[in-house]
């Protein structure tokens, strides 16, 4: 079996990142796809779900497991810490399972110089409106909080250069049919496909 291959997925709040990453996941039939929870120290929001949208954490915990070299990237974001879990990772690429990690620019970063055969792809919203318009459709901030968002939206966009693939989602579900096309072409990759078909390979090769 070959090893699974360690997607990272960014983008500015409002393009569309969780939707496009649960319908993926939604549709996969097989288990050969899993998204990482991951730590974080700040406040649930209505709606969400400890272990389900994050490991919710204190601040001395999340810096206890820093210690403890427990993440395999960490990161500040807007005032609070988040961190990706390293042993679950390892393990699921270990069983050959796809692993997505909705994280920033500055996660991503740190993971590349790791991980370098990780993919990254960068999600962006079709025009600066149509992102506020959707920030303004959530109907949860605050004009003072949508003002901030579009601002640390610019500013996560300015690091698009730095991903291997970048989606437009202007409609969705040709931004999913974009995102399922980059996965399957991953897997189709020679390497995968020869660790994945090595008997088959064995037998058409025999004389
Ligand atoms: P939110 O608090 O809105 O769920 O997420 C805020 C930002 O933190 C998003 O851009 C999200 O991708 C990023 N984020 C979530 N989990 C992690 C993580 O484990 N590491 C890093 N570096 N960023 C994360």
């Amino acid at each position: 079996m070959s090893q699974g291959t360690l997607y990272i997925v960014s983008a500015p709040s409002g393009a569309g990142k969780s939707s496009l990453i649960s319908a993926l996941l939604k549709d996969n039939p097989r288990y050969d796809m899993k998204v990482s929870v991951s730590h974080t120290t700040r406040a649930m929001r209505p709606g969400e779900e400890n272990g389900v949208h994050y490991h919710f954490v204190a601040v001395d915990e999340f810096k206890a497991l820093i210690e403890q070299e427990a993440f395999l990237e960490h990161a500040e974001v807007f005032g609070n810490f988040y961190g990706t879990s390293r042993l679950w990772i390892e393990e699921m690429l270990a069983n050959g399972v796809d692993i997505f990690l909705d994280i920033d620019w500055q996660g991503a970063q740190q993971i590349r110089k790791m991980m370098p055969q990780a993919k990254s792809i960068f999600i962006l919203p079709p025009s600066r409106e149509e992102l506020e318009r959707r920030l303004n459709a959530r109907g949860q901030d605050s004009e003072e909080v949508i003002a901030k968002r579009m601002e640390e939206a610019c500013s996560e966009i300015s690091h698009y250069n730095e991903y291997n693939y970048l989606i437009v989602n202007d409609d969705f579900d040709v931004a999913l049919m974009d995102l399922k096309a980059i996965i399957r072409a991953e897997r189709m990759k020679e390497g995968k496909q020869a660790a994945k078909y090595h008997d088959m390979l064995e037998r058409l090769l025999a004389q």
